[in-house]
C-alpha cells in the first residue's frame, strides 16, 4: 500500500465513526458511552474519536483473558503455532509499514523518518520473538537421592501491559510479541494519547485468527483502566513502560495482590564527552542523543558531561548545530524535529524552562515555543541548551522529557563518573573517547543498564533494556526480556516407590 499523508489523514479524518477496543475477540464499545477525541499535535486537528474505557471494560477483557488462558486451552497451545501467528502478524505489518509509520508520525508527532524505523523495529521484535517461542527449555539435576529433579518453564498466565505514549506501537508490540510467545494471554492499554496505531496492529491480530480473549485492548485513562488492571487479582503479571511516580504508584497497588511486575521507567542519562573525543563524532551524538524525537526518549542524552578543557570548543559549534535543526510537521521532507506530544506536555517543558531560568543556569540557546504562522497550532518547542548548571537543580535532576539539554563540566574521570551516577535515575549513559581503556572504565562506573561507548541511542532487539536504581526493574527485549514471561516450576520424580517411611505407626 502506497499511502499519502494527506489520504491517510483525510481517512482518518473523514472516519467519524468512534473506534472501538478489542475484547474477547469482538469490537466493542465501552460501557461507559464516553468517547475520546485523538489529536494531531502538529496542527491540533482532530485526527480520529476512539472509545473510552473504564474499569468495567478492563474487568471484561481480564475475564476473557483468563478464560483463554485456564480454561479454553491456551496455557497448553503449541509453542510453534503462537511462532507461526506472531510470523503472520510480522508479515502483514510489513506489507502495511507506510501506513503504520503515518499513523504514529500524526498522532505522536514524530518524523515520518522515526516511525518507519519505529515498524520496521516492530516487525523485527514479532519475528525475533516468533522464534525464541520454541526455545524455553528446562534443566534437570543430579540430586543426593533417587530422585529425577527437574525444571519446567511455564508461561505466567494473564499479563496486563501499560504503555506510554512516545512509541505507540513499538513499545506495546515488544511486549505483545515476548508475552504471547512465551504463551501468555494479555490485556493491553495504550496512552490515552496516542492509541491510533495499536488499534491497527489489532486488527491485524484479528485477521491473523488468535482464539478469542488471547489479546485484548482496552482503551482509556491509566487512573480507570490501568489501576484495574494492576490492583485485580486475576491479572498473573504487569508490564509497565512510563514515568517512575507512576511506576512507584503501580508498584504499591501490585503490592496487594504480591504481583509480578516489571518497570521501565524514566531517565536523565549522561552523555560523557572526554577532550581526546572524536570532534565532530561527539557534537553529532550529543545533538541526536537530546533531540532525537523531540527529546521524549526515556534513554536521552539529556545531560551532557563536558571535560572542562573541551567547553569553549566544544559548547559554540554544538549550540550553533542545535539552531540548525529543521524544526516542523513529522511528515514534511527534510524535517529532523516535530512537535511534542501534547499541549500539556508541551506547558510542562516549557515550565521547566522558566525553572532552568529562575534556578539561575544559562541559557545558551532555545528556551521558547516556536509560534509563526502555522507553527502556532502546534506543540513546536526549540532545541533548548542550559550552561552553567549545578548539580542540584531540579533541571539537572529531574526528568524533562523534552528538547532540553544540560551541560555539565568534570576534570578528572572520577569526577566524571560520580556526577554521571548522581540523579535518582540510572537508565543509560555513553562515552566519547579515543582512549579505549578509559571509556571503559567510565562505563563500568556508570550504574546503568543501557550504555554505549562513542556512540548514542543504538538499540537492538536481541539486546536486554532496562535500568538501574529508580529507572526500573527487570528487562524488555531480548532473552531477558523473554523471560520476564516465563514461570519456574520444580517437578521431582520418586524412581523408588516404596513408603517415605517418616513416621512409624501403621
Ligand atoms: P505515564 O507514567 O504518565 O503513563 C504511562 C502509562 O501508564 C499510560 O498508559 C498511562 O495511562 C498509564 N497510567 C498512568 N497512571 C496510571 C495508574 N495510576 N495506574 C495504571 N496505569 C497508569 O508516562 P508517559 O507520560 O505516558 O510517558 C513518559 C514516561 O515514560 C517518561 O518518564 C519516560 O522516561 C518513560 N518511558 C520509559 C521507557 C523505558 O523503556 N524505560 C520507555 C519509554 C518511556
Amino acid at each position: 500500500m502506497n499511502l499519502t499523508i494527506n489520504e491517510v489523514e483525510s481517512a482518518l479524518i473523514s472516519n467519524d465513526i468512534t473506534q472501538k477496543m478489542y475484547i474477547n475477540g469482538e469490537w466493542t464499545l465501552s460501557e461507559g458511552n464516553q468517547t475520546r477525541k485523538i489529536i494531531n499535535p502538529a496542527n491540533s486537528k482532530v485526527i480520529g474519536t476512539v472509545t473510552e474505557g473504564t474499569e468495567v471494560d478492563a474487568k471484561k477483557a481480564i475475564t476473557a483473558a483468563r478464560k483463554a488462558f485456564y480454561e479454553d486451552g491456551w496455557m497448553n497451545s503449541r509453542a510453534r503455532d503462537r511462532a507461526e501467528l506472531l510470523l503472520q502478524i510480522s508479515n502483514k505489518l510489513e506489507e502495511r509499514k507506510e501506513e503504520f509509520a503515518y499513523l504514529d508520525t500524526l498522532n505522536n508527532g514524530k518524523t515520518l523518518r522515526e516511525s518507519i524505523a519505529d515498524v520496521e523495529d516492530a516487525v523485527n521484535q514479532l519475528r525475533y520473538y516468533a522464534g525464541l517461542a520454541t526455545k524455553p527449555h528446562g534443566q534437570t539435576y543430579d540430586v543426593p537421592d533417587d530422585i529425577q529433579a527437574m525444571v519446567v518453564r511455564e508461561a505466567i498466565g494473564v499479563v496486563g501491559i501499560i504503555v506510554p505514549w512516545n512509541y505507540p506501537l513499538v513499545m506495546a508490540n515488544q511486549k505483545i510479541a515476548a508475552a504471547l510467545a512465551a504463551g501468555c494471554t494479555v490485556v493491553v492499554k495504550p496512552a490515552q494519547q496516542t492509541p491510533l496505531s495499536l488499534i491497527r496492529l489489532f486488527e491485524i491480530i484479528d485477521e491473523v485468527g488468535f482464539p478469542s480473549g488471547v489479546v485484548n485492548l482496552v482503551l482509556g485513562a491509566g487512573s480507570k483502566v490501568g489501576a484495574e488492571l494492576v490492583a485485580n487479582p486475576d491479572v498473573d503479571k504487569i508490564s509497565f513502560t512510563g514515568g517512575t511516580d507512576t511506576g512507584i504508584r503501580l508498584m504499591k497497588s501490585a503490592a496487594d495482590t504480591v504481583k509480578n511486575i516489571s518497570l521501565e521507567l524514566g531517565g536523565k542519562s549522561p552523555n560523557i564527552v572526554f577532550a581526546d573525543a572524536e570532534f565532530d563524532v561527539a557534537v553529532d551524538y550529543a545533538l541526536y542523543a537530546i533531540f532525537a524525537n523531540q527529546g521524549q526518549v526515556c534513554s536521552a542524552g539529556s545531560r551532557l558531561l563536558l571535560e572542562e578543557s573541551l567547553y569553549d570548543r566544544f559548547v559554540p559549534e554544538l549550540v550553533k548545530r542545535a539552531k540548525m535543526i529543521k524544526v516542523g510537521p513529522g511528515w514534511m521532507d527534510g524535517i529532523e524535529m516535530g512537535p511534542l506530544v501534547s499541549e500539556d506536555h508541551m506547558n510542562t517543558v516549557l515550565d521547566y524552562i522558566e525553572i532552568g531560568k529562575n534556578e539561575g543556569a544559562t541559557l545558551l540557546c532555545g528556551g521558547n515555543r516556536i509560534v509563526e504562522g502555522e507553527f502556532g497550532k502546534g506543540f513546536f518547542v526549540e532545541p533548548t541548551i542550559f550552561g552553567n548548571t549545578k548539580p542540584d537543580m531540579r533541571i539537572v535532576q529531574e526528568e524533562i522529557f523534552g528538547p532540553v539539554l544540560v551541560i555539565q563540566t568534570f576534570k578528572t574521570e572520577e569526577e566524571a563518573i560520580e556526577l554521571a551516577n548522581g540523579t535518582d535515575f540510572g537508565l543509560a549513559g555513553a562515552v566519547f573517547s579515543q582512549d579505549g581503556a578509559k571509556a571503559q572504565r567510565v562505563i563500568r562506573g556508570l550504574r546503568a543498564g543501557i550504555t554505549w561507548i562513542n556512540t548514542y541511542h543504538p538499540t537492538f532487539n536481541e539486546a536486554p533494556w532496562g535500568g538501574y536504581k529508580q529507572s526500573g526493574i527487570g528487562r524488555d527485549l531480548g532473552t531477558y526480556g523473554f523471560e520476564e514471561y516465563l514461570e519456574t516450576k520444580q517437578i521431582n520424580v520418586n524412581l523408588k516407590v516404596e513408603p517415605s517411611g517418616f513416621f512409624e505407626g501403621k
